[in-house]
């Protein structure tokens, strides 16, 4: 008989729309297999229309919790009972903890961009940020950045519908953390390269770089880059792509967005096991 799920085993669900490609279950259930825990992490095909139903269920099938994705993330919040500060500020949950039928909205993709960087040596706190983006990602980790001391953000974004949330991003973190953060325009590249000339840290939080604006970057070319600058992308796959590509050559220390989403779902784990993730291990099977 197989002993991996018993009557004592305890559920974690993922809740998205679509879902099924996400590697978050292969990621949480080797986890728990490796350290022996009695968890089993499952992917549910939930959308805006079957939200509600499916978050009075983690409270009747007394599940541990749940993580939630797209198109969920900015909608779950009114069915939770509490949300941390940063899920508060960001207007967006992605991690559902139930405790006595009590449940609270986390959002970990800050956190997990934090502690990636935290991973790669590279320390942010007090120095000036430049970030190009102002959807889910880009909101997260301008958030959590903030909160976590981040002196300075210099948030560009194209004028689409994402603007509205930039402002909103920049009006909040300006009156509720000791962060001073400005909204560009990304198609005023001269402002970006000044910007970026006296930034510790440059982010491409937006999906510029990932299919299906592969081959594409939001820094035009590499005299932007200078070999002291840091550059992080959000995007994961491909990993390598063009504005790395460029900064490296420039000599920059560089960093993908594997990282950050293995954070974010360690920050996860941690918060429905109380046990740190095995990072090392999960790096391994994750490579
Ligand atoms: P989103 O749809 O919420 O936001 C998209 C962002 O990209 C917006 O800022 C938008 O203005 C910008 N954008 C879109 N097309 C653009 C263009 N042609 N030029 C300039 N800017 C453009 O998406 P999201 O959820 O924030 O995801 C953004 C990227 O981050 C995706 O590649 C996603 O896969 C990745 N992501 C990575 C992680 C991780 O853990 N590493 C987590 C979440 C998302």
């Amino acid at each position: 008989m197989a002993e991996r799920i018993t009557g004592h085993t305890e559920l974690i669900g993922l809740m998205a729309y679509p879902i099924r490609h996400s590697s978050s279950p292969a990621m949480h259930n080797e986890a728990f297999a490796y350290l022996g825990l009695d968890y089993a992490y499952l992917a549910f095909e939930v959308d805006n229309s079957t939200l509600e139903d499916a978050v009075k269920g983690i409270r009747a099938l007394k599940m541990v919790g749940s993580n939630v994705s797209m198109p969920n993330k900015t909608v779950v919040g009114q069915y939770l009972d509490k949300l941390s500060p940063a899920a508060e500020l960001c207007g967006a949950v992605n991690t559902i903890v139930n405790e006595n039928g009590v449940l609270t909205g986390h959002i970990t993709d800050g956190i997990g961009f934090m502690q990636a960087l935290k991973d790669n040596d590279i320390d942010v706190i007090g120095k000036k940020m430049t970030i190009a983006g102002a959807g889910g990602a880009a909101t997260a980790i301008e958030i959590q950045a903030a909160l976590d001391g981040v002196k300075e953000i210099s948030i560009f974004n194209i004028h689409d519908k994402f603007w509205a949330n930039a402002e909103e991003t920049v009006k909040k973190i300006n009156e509720r953390t000791n962060c001073k953060a400005t909204l560009y325009d990304l198609d005023d590249k001269e402002k970006l390269r000044e910007e970026m000339a006296d930034s510790y840290i440059f982010v491409n939080g937006t999906g510029v770089g990932m299919k299906p604006l592969e081959g594409m970057s939001v820094v035009p070319d590499k005299s932007f880059f200078r070999p002291e600058l840091i550059v992080v992308d959000v995007p994961y796959s491909p990993l390598e792509t063009t504005m790395r590509k460029m900064a490296k050559e420039v000599g920059c220390k560089t960093m993908n967005g594997l990282g950050m989403m293995l954070f974010q779902g360690a920050a996860a784990f941690k918060l429905w096991t109380g046990k740190d993730m095995p990072i090392e291990h999960m790096k391994e099977v994750l490579n």
